[in-house]
Parts: C-alpha cells; structure tokens; sequence
C-alpha cells in the first residue's frame, strides 16, 4: 500500500511524454516492441467489444457506458485499456505484413 502510493506519487511527478520516452529507452535495451498509438485515438469511446463510436461519452465524468449498439456495459478506464491494447496489436500486426 505505502509502495503503491510512492510510486503513485512519483508517477504524477512525471509527464505522460517522459514516461513514453523512457518505455521506448527500456523498450530498446530489453529488445522489446514499443508501439505508440495516435494521441487522438478514441479509445473511451470506442465499444471495445463491437467497435461502435458513441460520441455521448466524450464528457470525462462519465466514468461508465452501456454500448447502445450490443448492449455491452463499460468501465470507461477498463474499456479504454483493451481498446489501446487491440490498437496496438493492430499497428504491430501491420508492421509484419
Ligand atoms: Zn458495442
């Protein structure tokens, strides 16, 4: 608990585009794939599940969403994590083609 505050705190102390810059660096030393997705990627508005767009959940404090199309429930965090996930899975797969 105490550890995860420190780095909770640490974590605020740094800018998202540091934090890009040095999971590239370890990225590259560990030879791992770093994959970065557009910064205008909608991935909380995205139904992860079916794909449709629902511009009614651009506003921040709508936290969670039932997809209008498929009936899917959203945690807006939880969606947005597998949305950025399939992206990056997607560009990847692009780049082996
Ligand atoms: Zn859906």
């Amino acid at each position: 608990m105490i550890e995860e505050k420190r780095l909770s705190k640490q974590l605020t102390n740094v800018s998202l585009g540091d934090l890009c810059r040095v999971l590239e660096y370890k990225a590259k030393i560990y030879g791992k794939k770093y994959i970065k997705i557009d910064s205008y990627y909608p991935s909380s508005q995205e139904c992860s599940r079916c794909g449709y767009k629902n511009e009614k959940v651009k506003d921040l404090s709508v936290r969670s969403w039932i997809c209008p199309k498929c009936g899917s429930y959203h945690d807006r965090d939880y969606n947005a994590s597998y949305n950025i996930m399939f992206e990056g899975l997607k560009k990847y797969m692009m780049e082996l083609k």
